[in-house]
């Protein structure tokens, strides 16, 4: 990949052009990772990808796309013979993304043929730069492990300028680190950096930098100070729209916001702690008196998973 990489739309592309083939892509600098689906690594982040494989389990909405990772298909035919792991760089590197919030161009194989190992025929088109929302390992159709990105399309006017972040994220990697613990400490950087507003510290405050569902309070200084998280319920932004007012705020220790962010904790309408797992009940949700969670948020985030888990009716206490 002798391209260095840049993310956005390419000066002289727009959405809807149309390519003949990889050599037009990589030409046009519409995607550098010439016969591979991701361009891009865990260290980078990915500026392009191409969906051309027809792979059963990807879910193409139109703006929103539910994608399969890289990794673990055969050769010849395509098809998965193992599972997928977020290690696969193309695949850490969707990862970085979501936590750096950096675009992804999206483009499309068009008249995918083959019996075997599918291919585009048609060519290719640019559908536009989308944004990792969300990302989680689940059983796929053919019998393994994969790796699932929510991509959701970005607006005309969303800020896609390079971000500042991009240069201090690399604080605290060193080279001893494995591929994902250096991208775990990217992800972790990326997220000091975001600032809390008023009603998120406000919240932080309310509970002392407890965590609300595992009471952990994480102390990091002599002097007594502790750090949490301000987790939305509803989440911030599209396609969720979550409003950022202290009844849609949480404060969690970073363990069980990363849980909750995925799904893998939710909670009920009557406010407890469900493992978004198994659906078994964990414990009561911490809330002083005058914090009032709504309940159509909590609804809002269980039903994102509604479609992995199928366990929603259990919720409806
Ligand atoms: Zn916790």
């Amino acid at each position: 990949m002798s391209k260095p990489i840049k993310f956005g739309t390419p000066p002289g592309v727009k959405e809807g052009d149309w390519f003949a083939d990889h050599d037009d892509l990589y030409a046009k600098d519409v995607h550098r990772g010439r016969g591979r689906g991701i361009s891009g690594t865990a260290k980078t982040g990915v500026d392009s990808i191409v969906m051309s494989g027809g792979y059963i389990d990807d879910d193409d909405r139109g703006d929103e796309i539910f994608y399969t990772g890289a990794g673990g298909r055969d050769r010849d035919t395509g098809r998965l013979i193992s599972d997928q792991t977020l290690e696969e760089r193309g695949n850490a590197g969707l990862v970085f993304n979501q936590a750096a919030g950096h675009p992804v161009r999206v483009i499309e194989g068009l008249e995918i043929r083959g019996k075997k190992r599918r291919r585009a025929t048609g060519g290719y088109r640019y559908r536009g730069l989308y944004r990792v929302a969300d990302h989680w390992m689940t059983p796929g159709k053919e019998g393994f492990v994969i790796c699932r990105f929510h991509l959701v399309k970005m607006e005309h006017d969303d800020d896609i300028s390079p971000q500042p972040e991009a240069v201090s994220t690399t604080e605290g990697v060193d080279a001893d680190m494995t591929p994902l613990e250096a991208q775990v400490r990217r992800y972790i950087n990326s997220r000091q950096l975001a600032r809390d507003t008023a009603a998120a510290n406000r919240i932080k405050d309310m509970y002392g930098q407890t965590c609300q569902m595992c009471d952990l309070r994480l102390v990091v200084s002599p002097t007594g100070e502790a750090y949490s998280e301000a987790a939305h319920i509803q989440a911030l932004g599209k396609p969720h729209g979550g409003p950022d007012v202290i009844e849609n705020i949480l404060c969690l220790c970073p363990n069980c916001h990363a849980l909750f962010d995925r799904g893998a904790l939710q909670i009920s309408d009557s406010l407890d702690v469900i493992d978004g797992l198994s659906g078994q009940y964990r414990r009561a949700l911490t809330r002083l008196s005058e914090h009032r969670i709504q309940v159509s948020y909590v609804r809002q985030h269980r039903s994102r998973w509604a479609d992995r888990n199928g366990q929603i009716g259990v919720f409806e206490l």
